[in-house]
């Protein structure tokens, strides 16, 4: 007789995004395992990883190449030694995030923006990460359900755009978001909504039909800034779920960080471009590293930059050249180079 349950053996794996995520792999003997790289553990850095653990989500581990330390998606994630070097310059506020901190969980820098810290939270931790050291844990706009952002917003009639940023603002359930778009839709001075997620790119099981439903109600252009650094952190998986954004009539643009050993080389970039555009996203930004404290092994030199950001302009149509900048503190945009 058949039994009326499926036996285990017989249940398709549950890949809810949520369940993806809490899979995620947090050990790094684990990771090198999985790459055929048990030989390299002694490169792992326990203290970095006591810092700022490590957190990558298996689909993005798939995407690595066996056997390669140097992997340029496996530099993203693994914690080293150099990130102990104390470098004059690398700080734990590199962008004066303090200083343009508005209220809780926001930040306010460029006219016409609020930056909304929706989370602390991210499906994977870069190494390189400029909010390495930021204090999610009191410092998140979701946290009193977005109560004094709203408040802010309500007060403030030049506020035109809301970015949600973070931490990784896709890892709120779309039931918290909407919340929060559901207030702001009362709000006649807000034109535009901006999500700045890495989700669509490491762990695109995230766009599920809820996020499309709750994209496809609201009443503003929506822009989605995704970021990847290099062509192979793009499969079919994160083409389907790029194309469900669009879809949806979103404009998806590419932000890349500028990264030693990852994406500073002229083919790679090119690829970039290509490899995200066939995907249906233009690239947007390429970022000079942000000085954090555990992230100078990433440092291209600007003279670097400007040769390579010049070889990429020369090389490809207009449109697939990111604007090469540096966030300056104090600045009153992003700082082209
Ligand atoms: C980068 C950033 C923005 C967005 O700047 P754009 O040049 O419009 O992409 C807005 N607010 C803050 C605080 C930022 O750091
Ligand atoms: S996804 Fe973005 S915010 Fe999160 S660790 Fe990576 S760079 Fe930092």
């Amino acid at each position: 007789m058949q039994p009326d349950l499926p036996l285990p053996f017989t249940t398709a794996r549950s890949t809810s995004w949520q369940s993806l995520w809490r899979d995620a792999i947090r050990d790094p003997r684990e990771l090198l395992a999985l790459l055929d790289l048990d030989g390299m553990v002694a490169g792992v850095c326990d203290s970095a990883a006591a810092q700022f653990p490590l957190r990558v989500p298996r689909g993005f581990v798939d995407r690595m190449r066996r056997g390669d330390i140097g992997d340029p998606l496996l530099r993203q994630v693994l914690p080293i030694s150099a990130e102990m070097a104390i470098m004059p310059g690398y700080g734990l506020d590199p962008v004066g995030d303090a200083q343009a901190r508005t209220g809780t969980g926001m930040i306010r820098k460029y006219r016409g923006r609020l930056l909304l810290i929706a989370t602390g939270s991210c499906a994977i931790h870069c190494r390189y990460c400029f909010r390495r050291h930021f204090p999610y844990a009191d410092e998140t706009a979701s946290h009193d359900r977005w109560h004094s952002a709203i408040q802010t917003v309500r007060d403030d009639e030049t506020i035109e755009e809301i970015i949600l940023s973070g931490g990784d603002p896709l890892s709120l359930v779309t039931a918290r978001l909407e919340e929060l778009t559901t207030a702001l839709a009362a709000l006649p001075h807000v034109k535009r909504l901006r999500i700045h997620s890495r989700l669509p790119i490491v762990l695109p099981e995230r766009i599920d039909d809820d996020l499309i439903s709750w994209l496809n109600r609201l009443p503003w252009p929506i822009t989605f800034v995704v970021h990847a650094n290099h062509a192979n952190e793009f499969t079919a998986d994160v083409d389907a779920a790029l194309a469900r954004l669009r879809a949806t009539g979103a404009t998806l643009l590419n932000q890349t960080v500028l990264l030693r050993g990852v994406n500073d080389y002229l083919q790679a970039l090119t690829d970039l471009s290509e490899r995200g555009f066939a995907a249906g996203v233009l690239p947007y930004y390429l970022h000079q590293l942000d000085h954090a404290r555990g992230t100078a092994h990433f440092e291209v030199t600007d003279t670097d930059a400007r040769r390579l950001h010049a070889e990429l302009t020369a090389r490809l149509s207009g449109y697939l050249v990111p604007r090469l900048v540096r966030e300056i503190p104090g600045g009153t945009s992003k700082h082209p180079l």
